[in-house]
């Protein structure tokens, strides 16, 4: 059975193809620049070179049919007959309080995903067009959508509840939703199986650090709190996102700066995290080449960055009276030694100890805990895309 997983954002659009007999990835690229000078498809077919096809694509339509002419290739292509196309699945990045699993699409769904625009205006309906541009594509084929919000359903209405008058969640539910659900529920179930131990059994504590950043408290293989929110803007300190601040902030710098409400959004989400505190880069490789060098500034972003993370899982540990696991994910988190090696500074009293030599891993599973660390720490690289692609053909084989 071969399964296409999309990821569509307004501009680009991400794939996989992948072999579920053998869960093994056949194909994969990136469209870019959809409907916007110097748009391209980069396609890479498992084993070969990637080949780069720059193209006008004016929607997402033109995109996933370039999508389908680079799978059918006869040079890099990996299917003789679209017919070998079993199903397609979709990250979508909100379901609000509608769904709290994947679901096969059909024109019920579809409404309630358009429902949920409000909540994510930037991203669902990048995600409808992409669902949309594939229905006229391909209209025989069944589609999934997977939800970024969806594994965070199961938090108590005591951590998703914010002070407000309640009034607010009933008319415009508004509450925390928390997001990167496919890569939290991936990287625990992936911790539990390293560990051999049941998930029910275990408290793991999930740190999604990337670009956008998120930590997760996981009990008994449900996710009982997240630092994200209502957006994905709270939590952490981000690449550009400031996390979790004052809210009266936000009035106070709108009066001091005299800045609108489109100038705050951009200033807490685009120039603020890593980039505002540093005044050099979101990145963090470049926030690290800077620390090692002594700037000041780049030294402060890393202790704001790791200090912020130890805080949640000890907040985490204390939301689940303890912690076995402590799980290091995505590109910082698979990848940075340091970030990993700061944050588990001064958690020994939590059972947390790491070993520096096995800390010395990049992108790849491993147990960096000593020995006798009570808690295991792993790094364990997600894979939001074999989850879809796992949903997709649960849901399309149960038809
Ligand atoms: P996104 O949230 O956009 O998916 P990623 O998960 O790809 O982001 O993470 C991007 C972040 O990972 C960047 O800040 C980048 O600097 C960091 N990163 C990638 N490789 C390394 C590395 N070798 N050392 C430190 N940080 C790294």
């Amino acid at each position: 059975m071969k399964v296409l997983v999309i990821n569509c954002g307004s501009s680009s659009l991400k794939y996989q193809l992948f072999d579920m007999n053998a869960e093994s990835v056949l194909a994969k690229g990136l469209v870019e620049r959809i409907g916007i000078d110097g748009s391209q498809i980069k396609h890479t077919k498992t084993g070969m070179e990637a080949v780069v096809k720059a193209t006008p694509i004016p929607d997402h339509k033109v995109g996933i049919q370039l999508v389908l002419d680079a799978l059918m290739d006869k040079g890099h292509g990996v299917l003789s007959s679209l017919d070998e196309l079993s199903a397609v699945g979709h990250r979508v990045v909100h379901a609000g309080e509608k769904f709290s699993t994947s679901v096969k699409l059909d024109p019920q769904v579809m409404a309630a995903l358009r429902e949920c625009i409000p909540l994510a205006p930037l991203h669902n309906p990048a995600n409808i067009m992409g669902i949309e541009a594939v229905t006229e594509v391909l209209p025989s084929v069944p589609q999934v959508a997977v939800f970024d919000t969806a594994f965070h359903q199961t938090m108590p209405e005591h951590a998703y509840i914010y002070g407000l008058p309640y009034g607010y969640y009933e008319k415009y539910k508004v509450r925390r939703y928390g997001f990167h659900g496919t890569s939290h529920y991936y990287v625990s179930r992936r911790a539990a199986e390293i560990l051999d131990k049941p998930v029910e059994r275990l408290k793991i504590v999930t740190c999604h650090l990337g670009n956008g950043s998120s930590i997760t408290a996981v009990q008994g293989g449900r996710s009982i709190d997240t630092s994200m929110g209502f957006t994905p803007l709270a939590g952490v300190l981000m690449g550009t996102r400031c996390g979790d601040i004052d809210p009266a902030l936000v009035a106070f710098i709108a009066q001091t700066e005299k800045l609108d409400i489109k100038d705050l959004d951009a200033l807490l989400n685009k120039k603020s995290g890593l980039l505002g505190v540093s005044g050099l880069s979101s990145d963090l490789r470049d926030i690290e080449e800077a620390a090692a060098k002594g700037e000041p500034r780049s030294k402060l972003a890393l202790a704001v960055l790791t200090y912020g993370i130890r805080k949640y899982i000890g907040a985490y540990a204390a939301a689940m009276g303890g912690i076995d696991a402590l799980v290091f994910t995505a590109g910082v988190g698979e990848n940075s030694i340091l970030v990993r090696s700061m944050v588990c500074e001064g958690l020994e009293f939590l059972g947390v100890s790491i070993d520096q030599e096995k800390n010395k891993v990049r992108g790849k599973e491993a147990d960096i805990g000593t020995s006798g660390s009570r808690v295991r720490v792993l790094v364990v690289p997600t894979n939001e895309e074999l989850v879809i692609a796992r949903d997709t053909k649960r849901l399309v084989a149960a038809d």
